[in-house]
């Protein structure tokens, strides 16, 4: 017999007696609040920043099922902040290494792997046997998919999300009361009625998070479970609890129950989940990401020899099937052989300092996009010299040769790809971030 089924049978062993003691001594957890988490189960969507706390923290407590869905493979840039990882399982799914180290840590637990992009085909499904739902998902479409199901199916989902040196907290449960006002608690929907324009919001790849923002709203997340599970506390529906670490302040605000919200509203149009992708604009995984997370992965494991140029690029050093634009764009192959030949041109880099000193190319003078206002004069008098502009990976150098070229500039191009392309191409091996 399990230790979880001899809780379920009324008692527990003499071992969870001992794991749970710090539990078992409050009294508003005591023998029955433990027992309800081993009979509780728990769907984290996630296994990332917010995920790895949640579920190291609902495995500890006694959570006797938890879900985890991921479909991602461990990369050594996860490591930052993804505290279920270590050296040792770069390369492998996430949902397994999770399973390894959170059986470890608590023997109770049955770990549910979802090794499964959660999408409108299978969330109710996923869903259905959980008694909570955490989200810790960095995707838009993704969000408004388990809001949607959670609605439909009344589950609690206890939402959190990160950005930089920031977080915030809440838990959507229309089914539920909000504890101070006694209303409806509101949904995702009703306080992000329209998803962003795609694009317009970085994502923590894009914008960088430090680390310990995840372990400090994953564990709020966690507590907040734990907190529903037991029947405890004053649950944060109807609240959004933000953090911004950089001034060490909480503060809360009141959020309310729409009652035109289309999916917990009084009439609802969305009566099952829809096309997230469609709906957001933007695809729940970036298949470019997952390979190069893939890719990352491996070169980590590959035993260190000199590096090669990578080998996908295609005759001209690009990315198979990219769009190259002749009249605005110069491959890094180009720009290297123009440097090597020392041909005259101005060269400019228009990233921020902080990317610079990660990684830049000798001889381009750096002029960030956000400052070609101030300091296009220092260009003055090279309206009809070449000038190359780089970027990370080609989006803000684009811009950039755009407005030079409204300047009245003749001769502007974009380095395709970035410096990213550059360090697959010409320096093979150079930093990818
Ligand atoms: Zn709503």
């Amino acid at each position: 017999m399990s230790q979880a089924t001899t809780a379920q049978s009324g008692q527990l062993s003499g071992e969870q007696v001992n794991r749970y003691r710090r539990h078992l001594i409050l009294p508003e957890v005591g023998v029955e609040g433990q027992k309800k988490l081993l009979n509780s189960k728990v769907l984290c969507i996630g296994a990332g920043g917010l995920g790895c706390p949640i579920s190291l923290y609902l495995a500890a407590a006694g959570v006797g099922t938890i879900g985890l869905a991921d479909v991602d493979v461990v990369s050594p840039s996860n490591l930052q902040r993804q505290v279920l990882f270590g050296q040792s399982v770069v390369g492998e799914p996430k949902v397994e290494a999770a399973a390894k180290k959170l059986k470890d840590l608590n023997p109770d637990l049955k770990l549910i792997e979802l090794k499964t992009v959660v999408n409108s085909s299978n969330v109710m499904d996923l869903i259905k046997d959980y008694d909570v739902i955490v989200d810790g998902t960095d995707n838009f479409p993704t969000r408004y998919c388990v809001n949607d199901a959670c609605v439909l199916a009344k589950k609690p989902n206890v939402y959190g999300s990160i950005f930089r040196f920031e977080g915030m907290v809440t838990v959507f449960a229309p089914h539920l009361k909000n504890p101070d006002t006694g209303e409806k608690g509101p949904c995702y929907r009703c306080l992000y009625p329209e998803p962003p324009d795609p694009g317009s919001v970085p994502n923590c790849a894009e914008a960088g998070v430090l680390g310990a923002i995840c372990g400090t709203i994953g564990s709020l997340q966690a507590n907040e479970v734990l907190k529903l599970l037991l029947g405890i506390g004053r649950p944060v529906i109807g609240r959004l609890v933000t953090w911004s670490s950089l001034d060490m302040e909480f503060r809360t605000y009141k959020i309310r129950h729409d009652k035109n919200c289309p999916v917990c509203g009084e009439r609802p149009t969305i009566t099952k989940p829809i096309d997230y992708e469609q709906f957001c604009g933007m695809p729940i995984l970036d298949p470019k990401s997952l390979e190069e997370t893939k890719r990352e992965a491996e070169q980590a494991k590959a035993p260190k020899t000199a590096a090669a140029p990578d080998p996908t690029l295609d005759a001209k050093g690009l990315p198979p099937g990219y769009a190259f634009k002749p009249d605005w764009e110069v491959t890094p192959r180009e720009v290297k052989s123009m440097l090597d030949r020392g041909e005259k041109f101005e060269f400019i880099d228009c990233r921020l300092p902080n990317e610079y000193a990660i990684t830049n190319i000798e001889g381009a003078k750096l002029i960030p996009l956000q400052q070609i206002g101030q300091r296009i004069g220092e260009l003055k008098g090279k309206e009809n010299e070449k000038v190359v502009v780089h970027c990370r990976s080609g989006a803000r150098s684009m811009q950039f040769a755009q407005i030079l070229k409204q300047q009245g500039f003749k001769d502007v191009k974009s380095m395709a790809g970035g410096i990213l392309l550059w360090n697959k191409d010409v320096n093979p091996g150079g930093p990818q971030y």
